[in-house]
């Protein structure tokens, strides 16, 4: 492979950062570039994650974010958004909510966020390093496909590793600091491409997580899970907390990390 720029997208999650920490203990003969995009609506346990990690690497993860007007903006542990900011700017500007169709948010609050910042420090290319695992087949031909259209190659190191979830496990009970979330509880808290389960789980145990969503789905008038508002999973549950107590898997996408 060739040695240019390598471009790390850090999601805040076990598996890549068990693939930033390795890149990072490796010689690597061009620049190193670790990102995490912060959407704001992440577990705060992520970003205190993401913050321990960055401690851990003497300061090499860039946080950023979401920016209507200037595209992206460059933040820090202190000052990352906490209560949805960028995501709820993206979904004001568009005056339209993502959905299983269309998820502009995976797009405009992670993936062109970066690549602007990238495009910033001048590069024109890049090799992206993304933590997808050996054990997730379904989702490296597609994390490949976006590079193809884009200005980067993708390169999935722990594919090439052949690094299992266990395997991620392992190390990170070996660290002396670790992500403090269930495998539920990462990305955004409430995405709509979570199971029903996972997102049944979650308000039962934060109801107090529904009303950034619920406020989003009124401005707009719409739903981000079609025919199922935020407000009408909640008043279910209410009245009967088994439902949606089945296996439902997630739908895959740039997003998911555990
Ligand atoms: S985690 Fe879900 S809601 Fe958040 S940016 Fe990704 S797809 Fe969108």
């Amino acid at each position: 492979m060739e040695k240019d720029v390598l471009m790390i997208s850090f999601s805040g999650g076990r598996s890549s950062a068990y693939m930033t920490d390795r890149i990072l203990n490796t010689r690597w003969d061009g620049e190193v570039v670790v990102c995490f995009a912060n959407t704001g609506k992440e577990a705060p346990e992520t970003l205190d994650f993401v913050h321990a990690c960055d401690l851990h690497w003497q300061g090499k993860v860039h946080w950023l974010e979401y920016d209507a007007l200037t595209r992206f903006r460059e933040v820090s542990y202190e000052t990352a958004s906490r209560k949805g900011e960028p995501f709820e700017a993206l979904i004001d500007k568009r005056e339209y909510l993502p959905n299983v169709v269309w998820r502009f948010c995976t797009q405009d609050l992670k993936i062109r966020v970066i690549k602007r910042f990238m495009m910033s420090l001048g590069h024109k290319h890049w090799t992206n390093a993304v933590g997808i695992r050996y054990d997730e087949p379904a989702r490296w031909a597609k994390t490949r496909a976006i590079g193809e259209r884009e200005r980067w190659d993708t390169w999935l190191p722990l594919v090439d590793w052949r690094i299992t979830r266990p395997m991620v496990l392992d190390y990170w009970r070996a660290m002396p600091f670790d992500l403090r979330l269930e495998h539920y509880q990462g990305n955004c808290d409430l995405c709509f491409l979570k199971g029903r389960n996972k997102v049944r789980r979650l308000l039962l145990e934060q109801p107090e997580l529904a009303a950034w969503w619920i406020r989003q789905e009124e401005k707009v008038g719409g739903t981000f899970r079609k025919g199922l508002s935020v407000q009408r999973f909640m008043d279910l549950i209410r009245t009967s907390p088994a439902l949606f107590d089945y296996e439902d898997p997630d739908i895959e996408c740039f997003c998911n990390s555990d």
